[in-house]
């Protein structure tokens, strides 16, 4: 932000209007030097399978350099396919994106492939997905690191690893085939910290996890967001888990975006409060029925 405001403080200093665009380019061009301002913008993202299953109808999001932002949504309604649609893995499934652009740090990144989207930086750690089962929890996260060259930056991000999940510390030798699926989980999140990402996408770090594990999973998310600065992308079914620890939300029906908001307010939204957690009004649990009903009449628009 500092070098707009200062092409905004230089410009009013000489008055005209050429001025003003010319220092607000420079400005521009310093913002970019400083490397602030890094940015993922999803504009109105088509996806399709199999050239006929339309899944993502426009979809339009942004996740701005070191926030997190929570995509929430039923079972089914396109939030893996977002992601994928990010991370290029869309190709391997027969899906592809019709419409619209995908923009990283300034980037065109829509018809990219795997390796290069890890290059700029963004990674996804997918749904329950197992890690090399043959190898051990070690050797899983030097995979992860098998983008970079820099073996003293990797023994580095080993110990940092390490000391975010330090029960994976002890487990260095296990082979993680017989790893439980908390392990597991924490394995696949720190494999995935281990390619440095600036951005990461996260599909239901939650599932499949005690209570205990998952308030320990978002604790480590906003850690590492404040402390390394890595920004993220964040798929959750546990929605109220998702938004305490989220800057903004954006809820997807149906291949559509049809809410956003800053998480502090989502999470006294009615609507997401009744949805997600069948709570009405006065604070009793709706029975199941009420729900069904509500999702049936629901208007999250308007
Ligand atoms: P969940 O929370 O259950 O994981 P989701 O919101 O992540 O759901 P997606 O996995 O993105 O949803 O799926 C969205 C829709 O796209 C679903 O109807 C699904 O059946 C369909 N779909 C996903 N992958 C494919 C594929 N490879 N081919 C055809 N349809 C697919």
């Amino acid at each position: 932000m500092i070098p707009l405001f200062l092409g905004a403080s230089i410009a009013h200093k000489e008055g005209s209007e050429d001025d003003l665009i010319s220092t607000n380019l420079v400005a521009l061009s310093l913002f970019q030097i400083v490397g602030e301002g890094r940015m993922l913008s999803l504009s109105n993202i088509e996806v399709v399978y199999s050239d006929v299953i339309l899944v993502l109808k426009g979809v339009t999001l942004e996740v701005p350099d070191g926030k997190i932002v929570a995509l929430l949504g039923a079972n089914g309604a396109g939030k893996t396919t977002t992601l994928k649609a990010i991370s290029c893995l869309l190709k391997t499934e027969l899906g592809k994106i019709t419409e619209g652009s995908i923009v990283f740090d300034g980037q065109r990144i829509d018809q990219k492939n795997p390796e290069e989207i890890v290059k700029y930086g963004i990674v996804q750690v997918m749904e329950g997905r197992p890690s090399f089962e043959n190898l051990t929890v070690e050797e899983n996260l030097i995979v992860g690191a098998s983008s970079r060259k820099n073996t003293t930056g990797i023994k580095r991000d080993l110990e940092m690893v390490y000391n975010y999940f330090p029960v994976l510390r002890g487990m260095r030798q296990r082979v993680s085939g017989y790893l439980s699926g908390g392990e597991r989980q924490m394995l696949v999140m720190s494999r995935g910290l281990m390619a440095r990402p600036k951005l990461m996408l996260l599909d239901e770090p939650s599932l499949g996890l005690s209570p205990i594990l998952v308030e320990d999973i978002f604790k480590i998310i906003k850690r590492l967001n404040k402390k390394e600065g890595t920004f993220f992308l964040l798929v959750e079914q546990n929605a109220m888990m998702a938004l305490s620890i989220s800057d903004h939300a954006y809820v997807i029906e149906n291949g559509r975006i049809v809410m956003d908001g800053p998480a502090a307010e989502l999470i006294e939204n009615e609507d997401i409060k009744e949805f997600y957690l069948g709570l009405s009004k006065i604070g009793k649990r709706k029975s199941y029925r009420d729900v069904k009903h509500y999702k049936r009449r629901k208007r999250w628009v308007g």
